[in-house]
Formats: structure tokens, sequence, C-alpha cells
């Protein structure tokens, strides 16, 4: 139940805020997600779907914003997006890449509350 756990945090993160914010709840909480980041976009939603009840966060959405893979390509010398997630190929020149620079992300970057 991995995706549960991510769930139960995202609320923790969110009920912070609210104290912070003085809010009384939120109606939505944008989160980036890498393509690597190995977390499900339907399961973590579904997750949250049951963490949230009789939480500050009963009615709030997840919004997802995708966040593609980018890694550091040895022969253009320069961070570059991937041909393919199954490939892992320089999208410019087709070398093989080697260090992933973006896309095992998933954090909470904003929100909206009442
Ligand atoms: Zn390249």
């Amino acid at each position: 139940m991995h995706e549960l756990s991510i769930a139960l945090s995202i609320i923790e993160v969110a009920e912070e805020e609210i104290v912070k914010l003085g809010a009384t709840g939120v109606t939505s909480i944008h989160l980036r997600i890498g393509a690597l980041s190995g977390v499900g976009k339907r399961s973590l939603s579904s997750a949250f779907g049951l963490a949230r009840e009789n939480t500050a966060c009963a009615t709030a959405d997840l919004v997802f914003e995708d966040v593609p893979i980018i890694a550091y390509c040895p022969r253009c010398r320069e961070p570059r997006p991937i041909s393919s997630i199954q490939q892992f190929n320089c999208a410019v020149c087709d070398s093989p890449v080697s260090d992933v620079v973006q896309g095992r992300e998933l954090q909470v970057i904003a929100m909206e509350v009442t």
C-alpha cells in the first residue's frame, strides 16, 4: 500500500498548511509527478479518495502535473529529454543517456484552500 502512505503524507502536508494559513479546508492539491516516480496517478487518486475521509481534505481533488524525464547526455554534454521510457536514449542524438536529472519527483506544488 505504497500509494496509501503517500496519500496520507500529502494530507499531513495539507493539514499543516491549513493551520499556517488559518484556512478551514482544501479544495484542490496540485502535485508534480515524474514519469519515474514509481507512483501511478490512478492508484494514488483512489488511495487519496479513501485517506481524505474525515480530514480537512475531505472534498479536495488531486491535480497532477506530469514531469517529463530529463537525463544527462554524455555526447551532447547537456541534460536532454529521452526518446522513450523503454529506450533511455537522448532524444536529440540518440546516444544512451546516463544520469536521470528529472522525472523521479513527486511533490506538492500548490493547493487551493477555503
Ligand atoms: Zn545527446
